[in-house]
């Protein structure tokens, strides 16, 4: 190491853009739970890559996937088949109980994938007017950062100064059903899809009313309209099950996936969907140079056979619910609420500022990050033990209680 903390710190300042606001901390090494920054200084990751790290950071099995495909063949382009491609789309078919998958690489591009096939398959199988259709999402949401995905976003820094805008988006209150019925009543047989988070993670860790994505289900089923789950951050095990949807009994017609699937190695997302949906692609009409590359794939696998365990998602549930206990018993006067599944929580302040929080918390070595102004989301990896989680709980408590 030749620069100095200061050193590191400026040259960000200096030669990266400023679209994010960093915690002071300057990270040089980490496996499982645990950072390391420059200055040898521990810090717990309640943030885990918002989910890319579910596994931990380096997870010793995921990490032994990557080099043995790093001594076989890294990429290839879909111009020609490898021998990890097929395999890795049979198994996360199989994992989700769907037919198709079509790997991309980041978590938009995987959205921007659902929207178009969405689109298509409106003109070509629903008879859809060439142009009309209308995809319904949800106030609230993170899809992305696309130009088309914030066309849609009802959060002004994600969006404002960015238009022309995409057309085509209806956007309802979260969790508000008589809302949604109103726009597919104004909207009918245009509409060719809900896309929509389970829970909604940016926001806070939103968790919809009861019996709110069944009746999202069965709106969709009687109207002829696909169901998208944006399983990105509430999927592969973050929420306490392989899918946040089963949690509420729901299967939708396509499941989007990311972050985590990348094992916290490489970025890999994918939509996972069924015969009908996926098959309106053909050669020519959607694709990516780096996605579903062998060492995207080969990674994507090994992360797929530790969920087949079901380990990670019953930890999330047993842990989960002693974390939940614990946040909940966090004193109201401070404490406006809490949500979420699993190891995945929301914590509202009712006056305390989330980033003076996460100051507090990284002087006493956790690293987490607050949502919007005065919400934190706490997503420790799902290897951490009892004993880390209490560890961060008790920082956590403390840094909220001496606010
Ligand atoms: C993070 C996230 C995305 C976007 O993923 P990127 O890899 O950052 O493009 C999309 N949807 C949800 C629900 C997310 O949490």
């Amino acid at each position: 190491m030749t620069e100095t903390l200061a050193d590191l710190a400026g040259l960000t300042r200096e030669f990266s853009a400023h679209n994010y606001h960093p915690l002071p901390v300057i990270a040089a090494t980490a496996s499982g739970v645990w950072v390391t920054d420059v200055a040898g200084r521990r810090y717990l990751d309640m943030l885990a890559g918002y989910s890319a790290l579910n596994f931990g950071h380096r997870h010793p099995r995921l990490v032994a996937a990557a080099r043995r495909q790093l001594d076989r063949v890294t990429l290839m382009s879909r111009a020609f088949d490898h021998d990890q491609f097929g395999p890795f789309c049979a198994e996360l078919a199989e994992l989700a109980g769907m037919d198709m998958v079509l790997p991309m690489n980041t978590g938009a591009e995987a959205v921007e994938t659902a929207i178009k096939v969405a689109r298509k398959w409106g003109y070509e199988v629903r008879g859809v007017p060439d142009g009309q259709a209308v995809i319904v999402v949800f106030d609230g949401n993170f899809h992305g950062r696309t130009t088309t995905i914030v066309s849609f976003s009802s959060d002004p820094d994600a969006k404002n100064g960015f238009g022309p805008y995409t057309p085509g988006f209806v956007s309802v209150r979260y969790g508000d059903m008589p809302a949604l019925k109103s726009v597919f009543a104004a909207y009918g047989p245009r509409i060719v899809a809900v896309l929509i988070e389970p829970v909604q993670g940016e926001a806070g860790v939103i968790v919809p009313p009861p019996g709110f994505l069944a009746g999202v289900r069965e709106l969709c089923t009687s109207a002829g309209a696909l169901m998208i789950a944006d399983e990105i951050q509430s999927g592969l095990g973050r929420a306490g099950a392989t899918f946040a949807c089963s949690l509420e009994g729901v299967e939708p017609d396509a499941y989007l996936l990311g972050k985590a699937l990348g094992g916290g190695i490489v970025p890999v997302s994918a939509m996972v969907s069924t015969r009908p949906v996926l098959g309106v692609l053909r050669p020519g009409q959607h694709g990516s140079t780096f996605g579903g590359n062998p060492l995207a794939c080969a990674v994507g696998r090994e992360v797929i056979a530790m969920l087949r365990t079901g380990e990670y998602q019953a930890r999330s549930a047993e842990l989960g619910a002693r974390f939940h206990a614990r946040l909940r018993a966090l004193p109201s006067s401070v404490v406006s609420s809490v949500r979420g599944r699993g190891l995945w929580a929301g914590v509202s302040f009712r006056s305390l500022d989330g980033r003076a929080v996460c100051e507090r918390l990284l002087s006493l070595g956790v690293l987490a990050k607050e949502t919007h102004g005065t919400t934190i989301r706490l997503a420790p990896p799902l290897v951490i033990t009892e004993d880390e989680l209490d560890w961060a709980l008790e920082r956590f408590t403390e840094a909220v209680l001496t606010g």
